[in-house]
């Protein structure tokens, strides 16, 4: 395998092609990549990640436009692979910038398609839906979208039939051979294009890289739910699962019609995606099996089944509400059983660990994935990887969607199953590669940072998130000093203002030691004669900063306020 620092980059030629990615190489989440040739540009998903907890206050985090908003005016059309936020949630922010029609099933579609309309930029793109297994140019690009299966339906492969050949894009999959629509990955049509002129480049989901075996078909959690549903007779029941996942929504709904409890939805995303998935005919509920949530009393417990979001543990979720006895429909009482029919995204364990407390705290049996087989992952472990591998034969291979170490271990899959070592290139976010007649190389980089969005869309600096962090485990402490222009000398003060430090009764003798420092640090900066504020400033903060590092051993955030009279 191949890695950036010892590659060396490739002059363009005619019939070059670059893939450039932009997102979701090196984490999970935001995953964006542009393909280019002959001069024109197509992007493949524009998604979010969740801010991790060194980020405090951000909503969320998007890939770097800079590189698409340069080349905006080359940009032939957007292809969404699936319904995940991960892959869509960024294109309410990136047609801010950009015009460009999106391309997916019609199912991903109408879920991308609210935020969009919410933030009034309908009259920037055009949805275009798209079949399975069909074939069309968009602008310079031939694409073709295969079926694959994930956790959420109506999910796509896309192969782009490039001048350099196929480059393929597994999107998020896995292989299961008994998908509750029956709508399996298309292994065939893959070995067909690797059998008539060959797969150049395959891009694959590395999220499970690391897990040998293979993915349990979605099914399987059927099965289980059923049992639960069995068992819990009398009980009122609660699953919580992700709103976009359709397939487990109808295994859920399937079990409750068989054991005659109605079903009541919880929770504006869920709401939402199952009015989407039951027009279209992708999720089948009698109408007679749904209920109001306002109206779950009328019923016996065991006549009902509350489907709820904030399987995750977002705070103002659904779940969220209901472990903290707080959301206005109905309440979570002695007797109820809970189903988190979900695994904790890294990061989100924590907050889904208060949550199920919270509901067990209130009386509730709460099920989740480490005590029963509730919940399944939508992401090919390494046997399907393998099996990707070998039925796409390719030439050249890069990994994507997966943290680096996820990346590193199907780099050497990739390797195991009879890749060229020379043609597996380890990529992250701002890297491209290139394909020529004389083979793949890595291409210039681009800029590949964090955008992040702090309540409307902004790209903050990290600068403005180390003060967070210092303010969130340091406090602060500001100085306010009046000093006379000419001579330097202090008129009034040094008022001395804490907010997250120490508390103010213990740090009485403290704070008078503080502003004494201060003092004796203003009268040695100007020794008589004027001196500037920003050394008077510089002083303060120094001399505030070693008083208080020495007595208290914390480093909070010093802001000296100087006035000149
Ligand atoms: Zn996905
Ligand atoms: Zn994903």
């Amino acid at each position: 395998m191949r890695s950036l620092r010892a590659g060396v980059s490739v002059k363009p030629v005619a019939s070059e092609v670059r893939v450039t990615f932009l997102g979701g190489l090196g984490e999970i989440g935001r995953n964006c990549l542009a393909i280019e040739h002959s001069g024109r540009m197509i992007i493949l998903d524009c998604g979010i990640m969740f801010p991790d907890p060194e980020m405090p206050g951000i909503d969320l985090v998007l890939p770097d436009f800079h590189f698409l908003v340069e080349n905006k005016n080359k940009i032939d059309g957007i292809i969404i692979s699936h319904g995940h936020e991960d892959h869509m949630g960024g294109l309410a922010y990136l047609l801010r910038e950009i015009s460009a029609p999106i391309y997916s099933s019609r199912l991903t579609l109408q879920m991308a398609r609210g935020r969009i309309e919410e933030a009034g930029l309908t009259t920037k793109t055009e949805f275009v839906a798209v079949a399975d297994g069909e074939r069309r140019m968009i602008g310079a690009f031939d694409v073709e979208f295969i079926p694959v299966t994930h956790s959420v339906p109506n999910g796509f492969a896309t192969a782009f039939h490039t001048p350099q050949g196929v480059i393929l894009h597994s999107g998020d999959f896995k292989l299961d051979m008994t998908p509750v629509d029956n709508r399996r990955t298309d292994l065939a049509r893959i070995g067909a294009l690797a059998d008539d002129g060959g797969i150049r480049l395959l891009l694959s989901d590395s999220t499970n890289a690391e897990s040998p075996g293979y993915t349990a078909s979605e099914r399987s959690v059927g099965a289980t739910l059923r049992t639960i549903f069995a068992e819990a007779k009398g009980h009122r029941i609660v699953v919580a699962c992700f709103a976009s996942h359709i397939h487990r929504v109808q295994q859920l709904a399937d079990a409750a019609v068989v054991e005659g409890r109605r079903i009541a939805l919880l929770g504006r995303s869920m709401l939402r995606n199952v009015a989407i998935a039951r027009e279209l005919g992708l999720l089948t509920i009698p109408e007679a099996a749904l209920i109001e949530i306002d109206k779950i009393d009328d019923l016996l417990p065991g006549q009902v089944l509350v489907l709820s979001t904030g399987s995750q543990g977002e705070p103002m979720a659904a779940l969220s509400l209901l472990a903290a006895g707080e959301n206005r429909h109905f309440a979570i009482r002695e007797g109820d059983v809970v189903v988190l029919s979900s695994h904790a995204i890294p990061g989100n364990e924590w907050a889904v660990a208060k949550v199920m407390d919270g509901l067990a705290r209130r009386g509730a049996e709460v099920i989740h994935s480490g005590v029963a087989h509730v919940h399944e992952s939508g992401h090919a472990k390494q046997g399907e990887l393998s099996t990707m591998l070998a039925v796409s034969r390719p030439k050249s291979f890069v990994p994507v969607h997966g943290e680096y170490r996820h990346l590193l271990r199907h780099s050497r899959l990739a390797i195991e199953m009879g890749v060229d070592p020379d043609n597996v290139l380890l990529c992250e976010d701002g890297d491209s590669v290139v394909l020529t007649d004389a083979g793949i190389d890595y291409g210039d980089g681009v800029p590949a940072g964090y955008l992040f969005v702090d309540g409307i869309v902004g790209n903050m600096s990290d600068g403005v998130l180390r003060d967070r962090k210092v303010l969130a485990e340091e406090g602060v402490i500001v100085v306010v000093v009046t000093i006379d222009g000419h001579t330097g000398e202090i008129l009034t003060g040094p008022e001395i203002i804490t907010r997250g430090w120490v508390h103010a009764a213990e740090a009485e003798e403290l704070l008078d030691d503080a502003r004494l420092a201060v003092v004796r640090a203003i009268e040695s900066a100007h020794d008589g004669k004027a001196v500037d504020l920003e050394t008077i400033r510089r002083a303060t903060r120094r001399a505030l900063g070693k008083l208080v590092s020495e007595r208290t051993k914390r480093r909070p955030m010093i802001v000296p306020v100087l006035m000149e009279a």
